[in-house]
């Protein structure tokens, strides 16, 4: 299995790692460890570079499986053994970060207005969707909720990160704010993003350490999908 150095450090954006195994059909690297996030819960996978001696490979995907994350390359493969230098494409990560914060803190302030669970989400760099069941929406609703949550992000609510055994977390059913318990039944442990005081929630990806480095937020608009479905966006000022 792959250390996952973002679990527990999202702020890591260069790593050391031993190539465990090597993939020549898909020109992919298994590492002993990576910053690499191999995407999920809507948030997509890193990009960035591994240095093996001379040679910069650019990191073209990443993906995980039961062995651990593979780093799918530009490049000829350096064989099991060898030591690697890895570097994440910093910019574009950290704007995940925030991004992927920013959703976070708008299930708070959705669930606070409207008791509302999340039927779905995606993000990319600078900005995200979520969607909600909200029967009783109104269009004068969409700027309270930008406001709320831009109160709330200035507050510097930090966010903290645990690990909760599986059946702990099965218990709590307030932390699953998915409609659907989509955790796989085959995991032990569950991380949980704790925007203190805001929003709570199992979650695998990056996020940032403290709201107000999310900054401004604006809410374009909130579509409606039709019987309770809305779809909410929120994008980066900057
Ligand atoms: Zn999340």
């Amino acid at each position: 299995m792959t250390k996952r150095i973002y679990s527990t450090d999202s702020y890591a954006r260069a790593m050391t790692a031993t190539v465990v195994r090597t993939d020549v059909d898909d020109n992919r690297v298994l590492l002993d460890q990576t910053v690499f996030y191999p995407g999920g819960g809507g948030q997509p996978p890193d990009a960035g570079i591994l240095t093996i001696g001379d040679d910069q490979l650019a990191v073209v995907r990443v993906t995980q499986d039961a062995d651990g994350v593979w780093h799918w390359l530009d490049g000829g493969l350096p064989s099991a053994g060898t030591t690697v230098e890895g570097r994440l494409d910093w910019e574009r990560r950290y704007k995940l970060m925030r991004t992927h914060t920013a959703l976070h803190a708008l299930c708070g302030v959705i669930w606070r207005r409207f008791e509302s669970p999340v039927t779905g989400g995606n993000m990319e760099p600078g900005s995200g969707r979520l969607d909600f069941d909200i029967p009783d929406w109104s269009a004068d609703d969409l700027p309270l909720v930008q406001a709320d949550l831009n109160e709330e992000l200035v507050r510097r609510r930090q966010i903290e990160v645990s690990f909760l055994p599986r059946d702990a977390a099965d218990n709590d059913p307030s932390l699953i704010r998915t409609k659907v318990n989509l955790l796989p039944k085959t995991l032990t442990e569950v991380r949980v993003i704790d925007i203190v005081g805001l929003d709570r929630q199992a979650d695998g990806g990056t996020h940032v350490n403290e709201t107000g480095e999310v900054g401004a937020i604006t809410i374009p608009k909130a579509e409606n999908k039709g019987r309770g479905f809305r779809r909410i966006r929120v994008s980066l000022a900057e």
